[in-house]
């Protein structure tokens, strides 16, 4: 990794591809900050998303940036942040510079508005992420020995009671430690395990953040078994595998060839050993966590009854459809399974061409018999027993005539 000595930040600046507008159209003053810095001072690829601070009213800013860029602003509300969404999918978010102070651990921050921008540094959670370059002057920010720990490859806390105050940072700590193949420096480390107790505190939406967070990274379990080094999951009565595994690898693999089209901390969610009622803790949504433990619960179920139905269509099918929405996946990223390939390839999307509207209109009445029927046909069509509709209405006409 070659580091841009703070000489070259003009260039880097100029560099990022979408961000020559930005400077351009720039009201005022104004601070380049977080990942951003961190990712170009390291040369990393570019992101579209830029995070900027201004030591005053952000919204103000933001405004008058929308206006000059040809951009939409939308601002939260929340302590003066503001976003500018410009060009094709890029956008900036302005935050007004801030203080926060810590009256309880592990709860929000009281925040102010920060004389400085180093005041506004000091109260960030690593080193790397607290450097900032002023605009328009391309001037580098880097009181906390950043690019040093950049060259050196660690993730380090600015100060002692940075994990006890937020213990968040220690999973924050751990994604950047897999995600830039970084290491805490040996005394945050030891400041991660002192403070671990603290994750326990947490409300479970903060948790269930975090681990969100960890699941849209590439190598979540990589991540995970780190926290569990660390005494994280014990803390938070659930446990993360030791060492990867290649569950959510294999789980992503199947959602992408199937097109099954769930997002990452769904499939993160079912490689996770959870006990019940855990992720209604963390407050994911109910309808998910049910999918996900009932896959855990019935996977050695559907494996058994599949056992030997690999040329069974619709004995395979029943059997998955006895089982919640997430289990076949679940099951067939767990291990191979010439059934389950089977289902995904071919039978899942084996429909019938008629309905009960046929069936009305053969005569027969809105009644459980409708479903029996068409429960029949269908079971025929797996089979191999019905090519096309009008094979499926000949069937239809017979069975209503039994
Ligand atoms: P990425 O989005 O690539 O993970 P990022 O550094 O932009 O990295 P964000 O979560 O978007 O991450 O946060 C932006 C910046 O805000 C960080 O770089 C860091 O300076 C600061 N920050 C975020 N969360 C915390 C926290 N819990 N404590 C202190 N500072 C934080």
């Amino acid at each position: 990794m070659t580091l841009g000595p703070a000489a070259n930040v003009g260039r880097e600046l100029a560099g990022l591809e979408r961000f020559g507008q930005v400077l351009e159209a720039l009201p005022g003053p104004a601070y380049l900050v977080g990942g951003t810095v961190r990712d170009l001072m390291s040369r990393r690829p570019p992101r579209y998303d830029f995070d900027l601070a201004v030591v005053g009213d952000a919204e103000r800013f933001a405004g008058h940036l929308a206006a000059r860029l040809g951009g939409t602003l939308t601002t939260y509300g929340q302590f003066g942040t503001a976003r500018v969404d410009y060009d094709d999918r890029a956008h900036v978010d302005v935050a007004t510079a801030r203080t926060e102070t810590y009256t309880e651990p592990a709860a929000l921050p009281d925040v102010a508005p920060a004389d400085s921008i180093e005041e506004d540094l000091a109260r960030r959670d690593f080193t790397i992420n607290a450097m900032a370059i002023s605009l328009p002057d391309a001037r580098l920010i880097d009181r906390f020995d950043g690019i040093a720990h950049l060259r050196d490859r660690l993730v380090r806390v600015l100060h002692e009671a940075s994990f006890v105050e937020d213990p968040t940072r220690i999973f924050r700590a751990a994604r950047y430690e897999t995600r830039l193949d970084f290491r805490m420096d040996p005394k945050t480390e030891t400041l991660a395990m002192l403070a671990a107790p603290g994750v326990a505190q947490l409300s479970g939406a903060r948790v269930r953040e975090e681990l969100f967070a960890i699941f849209e990274e590439d190598e979540p379990e990589r991540i995970l078994a780190r926290l569990h080094e660390l005494g994280i999951d014990a803390q938070l009565d659930v446990e993360f595998p030791a060492a990867p595994t290649d569950l959510q690898q294999r789980l992503r693999g199947l959602n992408e060839a199937y097109s099954l089209g769930l997002p990452r901390a769904h499939l993160g969610l079912l490689s996770i050993r959870a006990p019940e009622g855990w992720l209604d803790d963390i407050k994911v949504n109910r309808r998910i966590a049910d999918g996900v433990e009932a896959a855990r619960r019935e996977e050695p179920f559907l494996r058994s009854a599949l056992t030997g139905r690999a040329d069974a269509p619709a004995e395979i099918v029943e059997a998955v459809e006895r089982t919640g929405p997430d289990t076949a996946l679940y099951t067939l990223a767990r291990r191979e399974d010439s059934a389950l390939r089977r289902y995904f390839e071919q039978l899942r999307g084996v429909r019938l061409e008629v309905d009960g509207d046929d069936l009305r209109a053969l005569g027969l009445e809105e009644s459980p018999r409708v479903g029996e029927v068409l429960g029949e046909l269908r079971r025929r069509k797996l089979n191999g027993e019905l090519a096309g509709r009008a094979e499926e209405l000949a069937a239809a006409r017979e069975l209503l005539a039994e």
